[in-house]
């Protein structure tokens, strides 16, 4: 599925690359400039891209590139789950500690914590990483129906209704003066696949735009975000897929500058028993995989905001996820439903390129 991943991140790359070529904005009096790129493998299960529209000289690329990589790894160490890393104390050893005593945390995670928080909140508490418990059930399953498909089994619903009852967000407790999180539950643990990379992508992001770094795009599986904008001011357009096609197809084409784009959908990872399939995103009421889109598309300046709103509001029927959108300034938003029906906030509309 890994490679699946990769080979879907690439593709969406190269589109990103070749819409973007092809489509200058009419009129515009320069050409636009061929980009820079580098590609890093190994961070969040993924492929990230850095590419430079600006021009900037090639020790300049190559030193912001090598920025952008380190930050993205040390927050791969971070939040990495299920792998601990000698001399640091991460999400792993956090989840290991459950039940125990609180342990003193890198402010980075803190702060991180703190913003998981805030999200839940925000969210109505549809996207909460304290959601460990049921999630680590499904992601064992996936693992054991991709190494035996023939046998894949979803897991059973007294086990998810015994595992919800350790995911109330109350049980991560954060010291913010002491510097230290506890997890008040030996039972409950963490999981930030939500909104871990797109937050990760966002400090890359704001690293760049302190070095006035500006034509930038970065891609780290999908999680787009664009740091300013190109030098000729036409911006970029990038491809929403069809989740219901084959991957060459694509349900819009969209023109963005200075923001983020992230999109959750039920393609992205998944298993499949007795012809039925099951993706990655839970919903904390059903505790199965959220059945309401195919696919659901967040375009908002914070990568980590939209990152954690395109999980959160791919958990919500579409009067709850619409109200709570719009209720939001800044944030765009494109519902595809399992059927193939297209919905999308105004200000969606306004950077649509093509269907
Ligand atoms: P991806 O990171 O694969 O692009 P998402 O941003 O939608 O996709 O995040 C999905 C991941 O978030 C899942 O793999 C799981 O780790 C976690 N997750 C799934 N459902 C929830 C939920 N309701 N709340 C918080 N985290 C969730
Ligand atoms: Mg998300």
């Amino acid at each position: 599925m890994n490679r699946l991943k990769q080979a879907a991140a690439l593709f969406l790359a190269l589109a990103l690359l070749t819409a973007l070529a092809a489509c200058g904005m009419p009129g515009a009096e320069e050409a636009p400039s061929e980009p820079k790129g580098k590609v890093y493998y190994g961070f969040f299960d993924t492929v990230s891209y850095v590419y430079d529209y600006a021009g900037d000289s090639a020790e300049r690329f190559d030193e912001r590139s090598a920025e952008v990589s380190h930050l993205l790894e040390e927050y791969h160490r971070l939040f990495d789950i299920y792998h601990e890393y000698s001399g640091l104390t991460n999400l792993c050893t956090l989840n290991r500690e459950a039940g125990g005593e609180p342990l003193e945390l890198d402010r980075r995670l803190i702060d991180f914590l703190l913003e998981a928080r805030r999200l839940y909140e925000l969210s109505g508490g549809e996207m909460n990483v304290m959601l460990g418990a049921v999630l680590r059930l499904w992601h064992d399953c996936r693992e054991a129906a991709s190494d035996d498909p023939e046998h894949a089994a979803i897991p059973t619903e007294e086990a998810l209704r015994e595992a919800a009852k350790h995911t109330d967000i109350a049980l991560l407790e954060i010291d913010e003066a002491a510097g230290t999180v506890r997890i008040a539950d030996p039972l409950a643990s963490i999981d930030v696949g939500a909104l871990g990379k797109g937050y990760a992508v966002e400090r890359a992001a704001e690293y760049l735009e302190a070095e006035g770094a500006g034509g930038y795009v970065l891609n780290v599986g999908g999680n787009i975000r664009c740091i300013g904008d190109r030098p000729d001011g036409s911006g970029w357009v990038t491809a929403i897929r069809d989740p219901d096609a084959a991957a060459e197809d694509y349900a819009k084409h969209i023109r963005i500058r200075d923001t983020a784009c992230v999109t959750s959908g039920i393609y992205e990872r998944f298993f499949t028993v007795d012809g039925v399939r099951y993706h990655h995103i839970i919903d904390r009421d059903t505790l199965m995989p959220a059945a309401y889109y195919g696919s659901l598309t967040v375009i908002t300046k914070d990568s980590g905001l939209a990152d954690a709103l395109s999980t959160a509001l791919f958990c919500m029927p579409w009067e709850e996820s619409a109200r709570l959108a719009e209720s939001l300034e800044g944030v765009e938003v494109l519902w595809i439903f399992p059927d193939g029906e297209q919905r999308c906030t105004p200000g969606f509309e306004a950077l649509v390129e093509r269907s």
